[in-house]
């Protein structure tokens, strides 16, 4: 499937197409970006991607008094952020969500592709108290086959949250599709969906391993 089919036949997918946002993207696919810079635009693109995901928080009006007088004006209503990682390559992108929330709580879900089966294994968990309570920002710059981040919201689920998101930088169709699949109802926020998975199931054209360029390994 291509972009345009992605779009028509699932709904809450909204491709972050701002001129920045697309310019920071083509940065990041340069192989010849070193890692400060690639770690940097990393972070800067979830501050503006998770602008973008958390228009919709609700506000209310409290009273205030400014140097001339007393305003209401609006604050960010009660409901508590919660940004969740999948570790590694999540945890550059969740800095930068951070910066819009400083006080957020941060969950992290440790998860590797299986190299065989190309499947998510666990090895940590570890999440804030009253999940059900927050709004979920569940982050992974490669959305590849779709099967980490699909578990990953699985237990989120399992926990009882109600309000997820789910934030990436690049993003497969087939990704897409295997994750709407399982979580229609879970809103995506996407840099840019490429072309295709390969036989490794790398993102093409995509970055390459993320991980690895995040944290200058390998
Ligand atoms: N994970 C990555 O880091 N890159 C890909 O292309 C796919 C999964």
């Amino acid at each position: 499937m291509q972009a345009a089919d992605i779009l028509k036949s699932y709904s809450d997918i909204t491709v972050i197409d701002h001129p920045f946002v697309q310019h920071k993207l083509t940065s990041l696919r340069d192989k010849n970006t070193s890692t400060r810079e690639f770690r940097m635009l990393v972070e800067e693109l979830g501050t503006l991607i998770g602008y973008e995901a958390t228009r919709d928080l609700e506000t209310v009006d409290i009273e205030i008094e400014t140097p001339l007088e007393k305003a209401m004006c609006p604050v960010l209503k009660g409901k508590k952020l919660c940004i969740v990682t999948i570790m590694r390559a999540g945890n550059g992108l969740a800095e930068g969500v951070l910066k819009l929330s400083p006080s957020a709580r941060v969950g992290h879900i440790g998860m590797y592709r299986d190299p065989e089966t190309k499947q998510p294994v666990d090895y940590y968990l570890k999440m804030p108290h009253s999940i059900e309570e927050r709004t979920i920002i569940v982050v992974d710059p490669m959305l590849a086959t779709g099967n980490s981040a699909a578990a990953a919201i699985e237990k989120m689920k399992k926990m009882g949250a109600k309000d997820i998101r789910f934030i990436c930088l690049f993003a497969a169709p087939e990704g897409i599709v295997a994750f709407k699949e399982e979580h229609y109802d879970v809103p995506m926020y996407i840099g840019a969906i490429d072309r295709e998975l390969d036989e490794h199931a790398y993102i093409r054209p995509g970055v390459g391993d993320a991980g690895d360029r995040i944290y200058g390994t390998r």
